[in-house]
């Protein structure tokens, strides 16, 4: 078959890979019909991750049509209709009982490697390196997909493949960010990162009841977007994020911050200098604001930060003194996506939030390396590409 594999740093391949088979009996094959590029991708792209091997089958969004089943699978069988949550839990374990999925301890099979990074291991995540269990993903014509009789959820063909795919990550994952605020009526929330997260992020916080939404970013189309979402915005590189928003909430700061933008607002960010290394290297820390250190800066005393945004290894400087002192909350989590499946179909089915808005690209399989090339840089108004096999 033909799959988007990882080759290197800013380097993916559409490549003819063996086509997957079922090797445990609650596995089954799924025929892909339409998968996306996330932002966590972008992180494998740019090296961040370690533990990717050449050749690698990327992608861990991803629904379509069940072709063949093992024999332990219950509940769905060839010619039904799919979305695939990214996290794989075998929904047994102490935490998948707990609905903590994306902590399942039975789906990573390289825990190991996981644990000496992490102390324990979060569970497998389909395209996303070996230390996360090394399954191929989804950005592929197949993909095999473990404890099928947990994680997938049929969908009915009056719902178009657009209107669902998010359910396998972003939409859940925004929807969590939001969720972890405790929203209340009348809230004010700030969102970091107008990505596609983050703009998730901001029509749910929206829909539990915040009154005002504000999005800090730097790229206007994605500002934009935020804008006819409802949101007020802050473009970071032409305001002073902290006093925007003392001054936008009569100086107590916001209710709750979400980080939507994870480790690329650490490291040395190379969506600002190209693939320039010389100026990477000599690029300090402080030339762009980290926004989780913004977040926790501009809380208010007794809020909650919320981080959706992936990070990796260890992030320094971070002001423990504001959040001890200033009795916040910190809270992240990959999202344990399997819990919000069906409540949020129930959302697209009554109309509530139609996912689709966030696709800006649709383009072949053939094509993923320049949809990578356009997100990554932020490039033709990219926000979210899905690929079709
Ligand atoms: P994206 O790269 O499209 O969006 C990130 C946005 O953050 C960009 O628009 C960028 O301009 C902005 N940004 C960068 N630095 C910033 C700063 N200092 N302040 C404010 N904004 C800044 O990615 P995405 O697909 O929207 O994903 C966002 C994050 O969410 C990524 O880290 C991704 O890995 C993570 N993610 C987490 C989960 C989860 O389960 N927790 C699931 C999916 C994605
Ligand atoms: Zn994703
Ligand atoms: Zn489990």
């Amino acid at each position: 078959m033909r799959a988007n594999c990882w080759m290197g740093r800013n380097h993916v391949e559409v490549r003819d890979v063996p086509d997957p088979r079922i090797l445990n009996s609650r596995d089954a094959i799924v025929r892909i019909t339409s998968t996306a590029i996330c932002g966590s991708d972008l992180h494998l792209y740019d090296g961040y991750i370690p533990t990717m091997k050449k050749g690698d089958v990327l992608g861990h969004e991803f629904m379509g049509e069940v072709v063949e089943t093992g024999p332990d699978v219950t509940g769905l069988r060839a010619g039904d209709r799919v979305v695939v949550p990214f996290p794989i839990a075998c929904g047994a374990c102490d935490a998948c009982e707990h609905g903590l999925y994306s902590v399942c301890e039975n789906s990573n099979p390289n825990a190991g490697m996981a644990e000496k990074v992490m102390g324990y291991s979060p569970a497998g995540i389909f395209g996303y390196s070996h230390m996360l269990g090394g399954f191929a993903g989804g950005q592929a014509e197949y993909a095999r997909v473990p404890f099928a009789d947990v994680g997938p959820i049929k969908i009915e063909d009056d719902l178009p493949d657009e209107q669902v795919l998010f359910l396998s990550d972003i939409f859940p994952t925004g929807w969590m960010g939001a969720e972890m605020c405790d929203i209340t009526p009348g809230d004010v929330i700030a969102v970091w990162g107008a990505g596609p997260v983050g703009q998730f992020a901001i029509a749910s916080a929206f829909l539990m009841g915040a009154e005002r939404v504000i999005a800090i970013d730097r790229i206007p189309y994605r500002l934009d977007k935020a804008e006819r979402a409802g949101a007020e915005v802050l473009d970071y590189e032409r305001t002073d994020v902290l006093d925007a928003l003392r001054d936008m909430t009569a100086g107590r700061g916001p209710d709750a911050c979400i980080d939507a933008v994870g480790i690329e607002a650490h490291h040395p960010a190379p969506l600002m200098y190209g693939y320039d290394r010389a100026k990477q290297a000599t690029r300090t820390e402080t030339d762009r604001p980290f926004a989780l250190r913004e977040a926790i800066m501009a809380c208010r005393n007794g809020g909650v930060v919320s981080v959706v945004g992936v990070y990796g290894g260890f992030v320094d400087k971070f002001p423990m003194g504001s959040l001890m002192n200033r009795s916040i909350t910190l809270r992240g989590a990959q999202c344990h996506v399997q819990r919000y499946l069906r409540p949020l179909l129930e959302r697209i089915r009554a109309g509530d939030i139609d996912p689709g808005f966030v696709i800006s690209h649709r383009m072949p399989l053939e094509d993923a390396p320049h949809g990578y090339e356009i997100f990554r840089q932020k490039e033709d108004d990219c926000l979210k590409v899905v690929l079709t096999p």
